[in-house]
């Protein structure tokens, strides 16, 4: 092989491997996980202890590089402008938190359905109104809220509107059987619409 070859190969390799930056060790070159602040004020500290000095505070969603494997005790070390830095894991979460509240639309009436011929009649083993194939734990039916809005349920959970058949202050739960469906019975829960930023 000519030097010539062999030389374009060790570039090659270079460019491919990264071996030169290894070499340096340079701080923009170890592996990260992208993060995202869950609160606004964490605190961000030189050190991993809370007596440690507060270097800044986060933004909500303000994001982290998160040094890969750079978590134990309940801090992860994060890369700052001139070294790292450590937050505490329970202030980052993997997705940016949207932003928005809930507010409370009062108390509902709460039923269950399926999609069986008791349910729905006619429209048994259907979609929903809204065209979505419905899914237990995502689907309620409720006459006076907009399709696609984002319900919680107190004491239940989160769900979406995708259906019709109730009128007023009532949602109707979906459930994947009847007996599930049956089994709901009637309960007046407080409920709440996400409204987004
Ligand atoms: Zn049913």
């Amino acid at each position: 092989m000519s030097k010539m070859k062999f030389l374009m190969l060790v570039t090659v390799f270079t460019m491919l491997f990264g071996f030169n930056a290894y070499a340096d060790g340079e701080i923009n070159d170890i592996a990260t996980v992208t993060k995202y602040a869950n609160k606004e004020g964490a605190n961000i500290y030189s050190a991993p202890a809370d007596d440690a000095e507060v270097l800044d505070t986060t933004l909500l969603n303000t994001s982290f590089e998160v040094v890969y494997g750079g978590e134990c005790d309940n801090w992860s070390q994060i890369v700052a402008d001139d070294g790292f830095a450590f937050i505490k894991t329970e202030d980052l979460s993997d997705t940016e938190t949207p932003k928005g509240h809930w507010v409370s639309l009062g108390k509902y009436k709460t039923t269950g359905y399926c999609n069986c011929r008791k349910c729905c009649g006619k429209w048994a083993n259907g979609k929903t109104a809204s065209g979505t194939v419905p899914a237990q734990g995502r689907t309620i039916a409720c006459g006076s809220l907009p399709f696609g809005t984002e319900i919680l349920i107190e004491g239940m959970g989160q769900y979406t509107v995708e259906d019709r058949g109730v009128t007023g202050k009532h949602i109707d739960v979906y459930y994947g059987s009847h007996g599930t469906a049956w089994n709901h019975g009637v309960k007046y829960r407080e409920v709440f619409k996400w409204v987004a930023e």
